[in-house]
């Protein structure tokens, strides 16, 4: 399924537009980082009315499998985030990876290296007991090929400038120097022919036309490294922006206690998939105090200036605020959908059973109950009193609420309650304030051990709403459970 395509970049047409990519490497799912990476490669070519590439990096064989492809492209699909073409396999181009480390050579800029591993050991030795970086010395750099040892394949080194600076020009980060003589003559091919990870990168991105890097700033000596090659073959570097890493609130890296997951585990943990990019968009870029904005809007507003040079630190409470006000705003069908695919992702079998059973008392439901969820798995608790069988199970909160005083009152209710003639909330309502009075008892008292009878919860719409929503039958069933177990 992944292409090799693209040779060359020198495509006309491409030049003037803006090319981003995402170049995950596969490892079985879509992290929170990547997804905010992918996030503002999507935005800025959205913006600039360019396109986003996605590249696999999938050299790593063992990690690379099928099922770790179709993660991450089932997260961006998820998130809603789009590419251009088909997803390329960095793999699949090993060949003009190849191709490229020879040119290198034949223009002068690298050349066949035949260190064996113990005279690289005595290099990084030597150079330790000089007081310096343990690295390769530039043994055969300037050598002639004629001094080859018989039968030692080579490995391809870059000739690193000697001196001066190297300089990453970034959107982010600004102007970061790193000096030339603390870059070694790195490998670009390995003896088996395989590139180095820094050269396939480097090879890739030009080939593909991408006039814009954004990705994690743990690239950016990496960057350092790459620009050593792009000027070798005389490519142009591409504009680059280097964000910072997500950490914790606590400002430690990001923990999977922090919510370094996959966005998978975001969708089964009941975020929606437009809070999660909304929240995401905050979380290293800003435009102005706006906290809620609609995906259309990040678009508009999306800049490289707008990325922030300080560490994101990530806020589940901020997050759960963010989906809380996407639920309310949700058409309820729409959420209803979300529901019943979320009950079924996380094997919760009798929500599933219930909630397509009751289709339509959910829907009617829905604008009652979306003002107290702040998570779709929220939401589909506070659906359960719809589809919950008798008898019910009431939770320690709601039990608290049932004592043999309250019960007697609820017996009292339900007398009423049965000889009301029409089953409706002015009706239900005007009986329920009419017993309130004669008991001297506050309208509260009688609705909270009501509603704990009737929905085994202290949270739910409003009680009278409930009792029509689930119906005359379900209703008094319901009480008399409770009012029959004194
Ligand atoms: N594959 C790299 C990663 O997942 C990204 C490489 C890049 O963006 O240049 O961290």
């Amino acid at each position: 399924m992944l292409h090799t395509a693209h040779k060359s970049s020198k495509l006309s047409g491409l030049m003037s537009q803006v090319v981003t990519r995402f170049a995950p490497s596969p490892t079985g799912y879509l992290h929170i980082g990547g997804a905010r990476t992918a996030l503002f490669s999507w935005a800025y070519a959205q913006n600039k009315g360019g396109k986003m590439l996605l590249r696999i990096e999938d050299t790593d064989r063992e990690r690379s499998t099928e099922a770790a492809v179709t993660a991450l492209v089932d997260g961006l699909k998820w998130l809603g985030l789009t590419w251009d073409g088909e997803p390329i396999s960095q793999f699949g181009r090993a060949a003009r990876h190849a191709e490229v480390a020879h040119e290198l050579v034949k223009m002068g800029h690298a050349y066949y290296c035949y260190c064996s591993p113990a005279e690289l050991d005595q290099m990084r030795e030597e150079a330790r007991a000089a007081g310096k970086p343990p690295r390769y010395n530039g043994y055969w750099r300037d050598r002639d090929q004629s001094e080859a040892p018989d039968g030692v394949a080579p490995v391809i080194r870059i000739k690193a400038p000697l001196s001066g600076d190297i300089v990453v020009d970034d959107h982010v980060q600004g102007k970061v120097v790193f000096k030339a003589e603390n870059l070694d003559d790195f490998i670009i091919l390995r003896s088996d022919g395989t590139p180095t990870y820094m050269h396939a990168v480097v090879v890739d991105d030009h080939d593909m036309g991408v006039t814009h890097i954004i990705r994690g700033d743990d690239h950016l000596t990496n960057a350092a490294r790459q620009i050593v090659i792009y000027n070798a073959m005389g490519w142009t570097v591409p504009e680059m922006a280097h964000i910072p890493l997500i950490h914790g609130p606590d400002g430690a890296k990001l923990s999977k206690r922090h919510g370094a997951l996959g966005v998978e585990a975001y969708r089964q943990m009941g975020y929606l998939p437009e809070a999660l990019r909304n929240y995401l968009a905050r979380l290293g870029w800003s435009h102005g105090d706006d906290e809620i904005f609609s995906t259309e809007q990040m678009v508009e507003w999306f800049s490289l200036e707008g990325l922030n040079k300080g560490a994101a630190r990530f806020d589940f409470v901020k997050l759960e605020n963010i989906n809380g006000h996407y639920i309310r705003e949700a058409a309820p069908a729409y959420l209803y959908d979300v529901m019943l695919a979320t009950s079924a992702e996380v094997g919760r079998q009798a929500d599933v059973d219930g909630l397509s059973a009751n289709k339509e008392t959910v829907l009617t439901a829905l604008p009652e109950l979306q003002p107290r969820a702040k998570t779709v798995l929220e939401l589909i608790d506070l659906a359960q009193f719809i589809y919950a069988s008798r008898p019910l199970a009431i939770d320690a909160a709601a039990a608290a609420l049932l004592t043999p005083e309250t019960r007697a009152v609820l017996r009292d209710m339900a007398e009423v309650l049965r000889g009301l003639n029409e089953w409706s909330v002015p009706a239900i309502d005007a009986a329920m304030r009419a017993l309130a009075e004669a008991k001297g008892l506050k309208l509260g008292k009688l609705a909270q051990p009501l509603r704990a009878a009737l929905t085994g919860r202290t949270v739910s719409p409003g009680i009278f709403e409930v009792m029509v929503l689930i119906g005359r039958d379900e209703s008094m069933a319901r009480l008399e459970d409770q009012t029959s177990a004194v």
